[in-house]
């Protein structure tokens, strides 16, 4: 890939768009209007002016991976890009806006990716041109520290685009985990439920706060508790809590509204 359009400047757009930059690709970033993408280029600056500070690279570099990446007003310039990736707010029909948008100026032979938490990639799919070159792209927060993409295929995903998106996500030094168009996919699937517990452990009176983070991070290994990861990934988004159930199942215990 040598340009990459990312679509949604907030937390994860502009650290995916920082990322691409930063392995040397041409990036075009938009939100909803110009203001915006310009203010999340500009909190991209702020953080390769960060990196810079820490030694982590040089001032050269990040002039270069800013200079790198273009805010745009609207999808036009997009024409040029060889993959779209959706990372806007997580609302289903803000979601097959953009697509149907963006789709008009989607490249022959481009990718279209989102980047969704929860929304199902094959129903999105509906809206690009081509269910074909529409692929799940879950990138995990905050995208230049964290090592891992999830790739989601829809049910139309081409063989193709699936491992192009593959060769790009590699490209970005991150693994890859290849998973089915299942809620959650596969490390929200087992994060929310452990989060859950913990919110249960907590509630019935089991252990501190504390204490509870404590556990699983010397118990488990784990670097950080469920607690604390939960306030710093945010708490369950409303598309994943109202895909579950609000009734326990009759052989689960008195516990009260809970994903299962
Ligand atoms: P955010 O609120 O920080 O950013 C969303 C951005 O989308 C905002 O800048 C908003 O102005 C923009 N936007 C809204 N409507 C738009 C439109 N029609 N066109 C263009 N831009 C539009 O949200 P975020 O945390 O960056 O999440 C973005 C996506 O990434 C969501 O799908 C979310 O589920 C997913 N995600 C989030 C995380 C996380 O930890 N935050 C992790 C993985 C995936």
């Amino acid at each position: 890939m040598r340009t990459v359009a990312v679509i949604g400047a907030g937390q994860m757009g502009t650290g995916i768009a920082q990322t691409v930059a930063q392995f040397g690709m041409k990036v075009l970033l938009a939100d909803v209007d110009m203001a915006r993408a310009e203010a999340g280029r500009a909190k991209i600056d702020q953080a390769l002016g960060k990196l810079v500070g820490r030694g982590k690279i040089t001032t050269d570099e990040a002039t270069a991976a800013l200079g790198r990446i273009t805010a745009v007003p609207d999808y036009a310039p997009m024409i040029e890009a060889e993959l779209i990736i959706e990372a806007a707010t997580e609302k289903e029909e803000i979601k097959h806006r953009i697509f149907a948008e963006a789709g008009k100026v989607l490249a022959a032979g481009s990718i279209m990716a989102s980047n969704t938490s929860s929304i199902p990639i094959t129903r999105m799919a509906v809206s690009s041109p081509d269910p074909a070159r529409f692929i799940g792209l879950h990138f995990f927060n905050p995208v230049p520290v964290m090592g891992l993409i999830e790739v989601i295929p829809g049910l139309a995903t081409s063989k193709e685009t699936v491992a192009r998106t593959r060769t790009f996500a590699e490209g970005l030094s991150k693994q890859v985990v290849l998973a089915e168009d299942e809620p959650g996919f596969v490390v929200n699937r087992i994060l929310l439920p452990m989060i859950n517990e913990a919110v249960f452990v907590l509630g019935q009176g089991t252990a501190s706060i504390p204490d509870i983070d404590k556990g699983c991070r010397l118990g488990l290994n784990h670097p950080m508790g469920p607690l604390e990861l939960a306030d710093f990934v945010g708490l369950v988004p409303a598309s994943i809590s109202s895909r579950c159930s609000t009734t326990p199942p009759a052989t689960a215990s008195t516990a009260p509204r809970r994903c299962w």
